[in-house]
């Protein structure tokens, strides 16, 4: 699967305007075949996983962040089903606390980074603080503008200390998000995630997409690279995802450590006790 064509780079640099979040041209053996795919994904991701816990030598860090319904508990749960639980973390970011606020924006990001053989998922991240932010004026714009170079200089640090950054757009179309917003309201099992202000929301989705564009344009870096996922198609989203992970973690090239010395020596006391 050549997922280049998702990463944002000097080379590619992805226009969202234009971007089609139906896509699905990198699983042309359609939703079943794809479903087949993923679960042997899944399966290495959890052989890979073991591996970087018991190596205990890399960090891995995934950002998702989406418009409102995109899909990041669903991606959450799709692709880290099975894995052990010891070594995966989770660190969703909301609205910041009171005590978040009298930080600096990064405080509270800092403190959940993963420390070694650990991965940990953001959902949402630091950069609510050039999204949210921006796209309601909390702060005014010359103190958000420079969270860009900001936002680089610490992930650049965190890849220096050996961590492997990823970072994911779920992108859904507004019309998409028009269909789960409906499918919340409709459906009893799903009527808890509603939200009444998810509507207020998607009246600022146009200045959000331009907010996405910087974020994207400003930040993708070699080292910490975003990647724009079409995620009308969950499977296909979770698919791409999957892939893209897996890949990263077996370019880390990781092997269990060294057993103790002559191990098999333990073995006859053992046996004769
Ligand atoms: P989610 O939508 O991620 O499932 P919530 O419905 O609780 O979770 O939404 C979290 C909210 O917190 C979002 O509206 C998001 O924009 C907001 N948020 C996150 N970080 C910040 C921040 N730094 N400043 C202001 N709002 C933020």
């Amino acid at each position: 699967m050549n997922v280049k064509e998702y990463l944002a780079s000097s080379s590619n640099q992805i226009v969202l305007s234009h971007f089609d979040a139906d896509d699905q041209s990198l699983a042309p053996e359609g939703k079943k075949e794809s479903k087949k795919e993923l679960k042997s994904l899944r399966k290495q991701l959890v052989k890979l996983q073991q591996v970087l816990y018991a190596e205990s030598k890399h960090k891995v860090l995934i950002i998702l962040q989406a418009m409102d319904s995109g899909g990041k508990d669903g991606t959450i749960r799709a692709i880290f089903d099975g894995v052990n639980p010891q070594g995966v973390k989770v660190a969703s970011f909301k609205v910041p606390t009171p005590l978040e606020n009298a930080h600096d924006y990064l405080w509270r990001i800092h403190q959940k980074v993963p420390a070694n053989g650990e991965i940990v998922i953001f959902n949402r991240s630091q950069y609510e603080d050039v999204l949210v932010v921006r796209v309601h004026e909390l702060d005014p714009e010359k103190v958000w503008k420079k969270r860009y170079e900001e936002i680089n200089k610490f992930e650049r640090m965190l890849a220096n200390e050996g961590t492997t950054i990823l970072k994911f757009f779920l992108f859904i179309s507004k019309e998409e998000q028009k269909k789960r917003f409906i499918e919340r309201l409709e459906n009893p099992e799903k009527q808890w995630k509603f939200n009444p202000g998810d509507i207020e929301e998607r009246k600022y989705w146009d200045a959000y997409m331009e907010a996405y564009q910087d974020v994207i344009d400003k930040t993708s870096k070699p080292y910490a690279p975003w990647y724009v996922i079409p995620a009308n198609h969950n499977w296909y989203r979770d698919l791409v995802i999957s892939h893209i992970i897996v890949k990263q973690l077996k370019s880390l090239k990781m092997d269990y450590p060294e057993p103790v010395e002559n191990i098999h020596q333990y073995l006859d006391p053992l046996q004769n006790s």
